[in-house]
């Protein structure tokens, strides 16, 4: 007997997620398919993971990240018990998802979002409701109440539309959800505000961070998750008893020590940022502002759709992300945001293709 059929039948029904390209080494390629930061991580950091590759290797790791809890707490002005630490968010959010879902059980995110909630909903046994987001991007508080749901995620700023929901909608929310409501701000940094004032008034919200985006990290997988600390205690019977490696634990306190040296990189995005939009704009994209590290932008009308543009700037060099199977997403892609000359050299790619249009 095929050992496949033995599998758990809805694992055999899934397709799983599919993260973004991540091309082989040496190829000439400007990656801007995967919200990574165009620059490197501050010496500060890169100088902490050096000094703890030691001997204390041999040692498991602090279980629970103490010294990361204990330096969030520092920076965020948050209970260090009510912080947990991950193997990158994403390792957060399966956290959240084994500790809320049962089969048979609901979440739900408004729609388009982060693709990943489904996939992990579903390995659960649990359904995922997708709510359209109304036109004006507002949240789609009633949607999202009436699925039922026992967990609800709101990216903020979204991904891929870039924008921010009003935090008072988020509160309400919090408000009348029957459970939990995980405000996932992994480009929190590149806006203009962030939902942490929220926390002590709603016992019901987990606020996820990421190292990967805003703190030039993502090869090292780091994540914080901000809850109560009753639920803290829950979740971390969830998680892998030793889920944060000793490195990471290093690069994060001393990222979390050092947030100033992060400003200058973070500035410079936000440029760049601007600069992409309106460059994108003149050449007839449809951008709307974005508080990410990245747009999203519909293609011009034209011979070109989508997936063309796509094919063609891969051709030109640059990679970047394309959600065609979603129909809301099927005109736009999805640009990281590099540094300012990439940004140009894109432009002056894209002014290329409508040129022999
Ligand atoms: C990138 C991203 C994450 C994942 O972050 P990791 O820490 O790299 O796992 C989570 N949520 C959203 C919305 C993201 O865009």
């Amino acid at each position: 007997m095929e050992i496949t059929t033995r599998v758990r039948p809805t694992i055999r029904a899934m397709k799983g997620y599919t993260p973004g390209e991540q091309p082989r080494d040496g190829r000439p390629i400007v990656k801007l398919n995967t919200n990574e930061n165009p620059y490197p991580p501050p010496p500060v950091v890169l100088e902490a993971i050096a000094a703890a590759v030691s001997a204390r290797l041999r040692l498991y790791p602090e279980p629970s990240a103490r010294p990361v809890r204990e330096a969030a707490a520092r920076a965020y002005g948050v209970d260090a018990d009510g912080v947990l630490v991950g193997n990158g968010s994403d390792d957060l959010l399966t956290i959240v998802m084994r500790t809320f879902l049962d089969p048979g059980q609901c979440a739900a995110a408004p729609d388009p979002t982060y693709s990943l909630y489904q996939t992990l909903a579903e390995l659960q046994g649990a359904s995922f409701v997708n709510v359209p987001w109304p036109a004006d991007g507002s949240l789609p508080i009633e949607g999202l109440l009436a699925t039922g749901a026992n967990l609800i995620f709101v990216v903020r700023p979204n991904a891929p539309t870039g924008h921010v929901v009003p935090l008072a909608q988020v509160a309400e929310l919090c408000e009348r959800a029957p459970g939990l409501v995980v405000l996932d701000e992994a480009y929190a940094d590149f806006a203009t505000d962030n939902g942490l004032s929220l926390l002590p008034r709603h016992r019901n919200l987990m606020i996820t961070r990421t190292f990967s985006k805003s703190f030039s990290l993502a090869g090292l997988r780091l994540g914080l998750a901000f809850v109560a600390p009753e639920l803290a205690v829950e979740l971390h019977k969830v998680r892998d008893s030793y889920n944060v490696d000793l490195l990471a634990q290093a690069a994060a306190v001393a990222a979390l020590d050092h947030l100033d040296a992060f400003a200058p990189a973070l500035r410079v995005i936000r440029e760049a940022r601007a600069q992409l939009t309106v460059g994108l704009r003149d050449r007839g994209f449809n951008v709307p502002d974005s508080e990410a590290n990245f747009v999203l932008a519909a293609v011009p009308s034209g011979r070109r759709d989508g997936l063309a543009w796509l094919g063609d700037l891969k051709v030109a060099g640059f990679l970047v992300r394309y959600f065609g199977h979603h129909p809301a997403l099927a005109d736009k892609l999805r640009i990281t945001i590099g540094t300012a000359d990439e940004m140009q050299a894109l432009l002056a790619a894209i002014d290329l293709l409508l040129g022999d249009n």
